[in-house]
């Protein structure tokens, strides 16, 4: 069979992490990169990826299966999806929850109207983590769910603060609350806040000249992102940041404790341990690329999620290999 054509549209870390994962899908190809900046400042991991102006993209429709869209879900994502997706089917990881379902509507009326297959929101949280919430209640309907998060650092807020007027540089820890984990696992079905389950801590490095406070009241009080948690903001100097804060680890677990009949009591656990959150995204982002290929020539168009995806699209294996040797 004829490979698979990605491209990459964006190059930061996501970027990065689906370049390198390419390279362990032999049913991948991958066509370049493509970016805002000049191609020339971009440098990629390997020698042999071509690195485009995001501009080249609309000459290069016949070349190209699925783009993965790697850019941040506060003000790139919202842009480049739907526009995108007039042209090409793909994969983005948009990850602002409120949002999801006006961004859901933009994609789908472009893709919809082009013949495209575009999934929004995969990665793993929204994304693996989704699955398993839909998988909890389905399962266990008498029961309560929840999720926790960290202790990690989160890209997605990580990008939101870094765009704050007076911000040089800055990074956001997710950490949950042991007592409220604790509180979960005892199945005695805690109804916890927003605000009790975590907290974030940030920690920014100013330019030159900013005012501490305002950051801090820009920061703690922007939707969406933090106004609904306790929010501790640090500011640090270029060098601590470089020096403490250059690894993106993260993880968490989805729980759903439920009952079954008068005293059985059921727990379903999902959780992840991830070295580094952008590479493992990008695995994902990769193997629904996969996927929405397989839909996209199965006339399945529009915008989709993960709950529209069957996991057998997922794998380079056919589905009688995977009755043979998975189910
Ligand atoms: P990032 O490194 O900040 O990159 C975002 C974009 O910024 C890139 O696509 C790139 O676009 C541009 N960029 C990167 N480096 C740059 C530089 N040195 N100078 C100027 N521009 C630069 O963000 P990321 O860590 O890859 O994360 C991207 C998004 O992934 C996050 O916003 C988050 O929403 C999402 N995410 C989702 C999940 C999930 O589970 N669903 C998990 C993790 C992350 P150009 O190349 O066009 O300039």
């Amino acid at each position: 069979a004829n490979p698979i054509r990605i491209g990459i549209v964006g190059y930061g870390n996501l970027g990065r992490g689906v370049e390198a994962c390419i390279g362990l899908n032999p049913d991948l190809q991958l066509v370049g990169v493509f970016t805002r900046r000049s191609p020339e400042s971009v440098i990629p991991l390997h020698a042999h990826t071509a690195v485009f102006a995001l501009d080249e993209l609309s000459t290069r429709t016949t070349e190209i299966d699925v783009l993965i869209l790697c850019g941040g879900s506060k003000n790139d994502l919202p842009e480049q999806s739907p526009q995108l997706a007039a042209q090409f089917s793909l994969v983005d990881s948009f990850d602002t929850h409120a949002r999801i379902p006006e961004h859901f509507d933009a994609v789908d009326a472009t893709a919809r109207a082009s013949a495209t297959t575009a999934l929004i929101s995969a990665g793993w949280d929204p994304g693996l983590f989704s699955i398993n919430r839909v998988f909890g209640e389905a399962l266990l309907p008498d029961g309560a769910s929840y999720t926790f998060w960290g202790r990690g650092l989160s890209q997605g807020h990580s990008d939101a603060i870094r765009r704050v007027p007076g911000v040089a540089g800055g990074v956001q820890y997710t950490v949950p609350s042991d007592a409220a984990i604790a509180a979960v696992r005892s199945g005695s079905r805690p109804e916890l806040t927003t605000r009790q389950k975590h907290t974030r801590e940030c920690f920014v490095v100013l330019e030159p000249g900013a005012d501490a406070d305002a950051v801090r009241t820009a920061i703690i009080t922007m939707p969406h992102y933090f106004d609904d948690y306790d929010t501790t903001v640090t500011v640090i100097d270029a060098e601590t940041l470089a020096r403490d804060h250059a690894a993106m680890p993260h993880g968490g677990f989805v729980i759903r404790s439920g009952t079954t009949s008068a005293g059985t009591d059921q727990v379903i656990e999902y959780s992840l341990a991830l070295g580094s959150n952008p590479e493992f995204t990008a695995s994902v982002l990769v193997a629904y690329a996969r996927a929405v290929h397989r839909m996209n020539q199965q006339g399945q168009f529009g915008a989709k999620t993960v709950f529209d995806v069957p996991p057998g699209l997922l794998s380079p294996k056919s589905a009688a290999e995977l009755r043979a040797e998975l189910l």
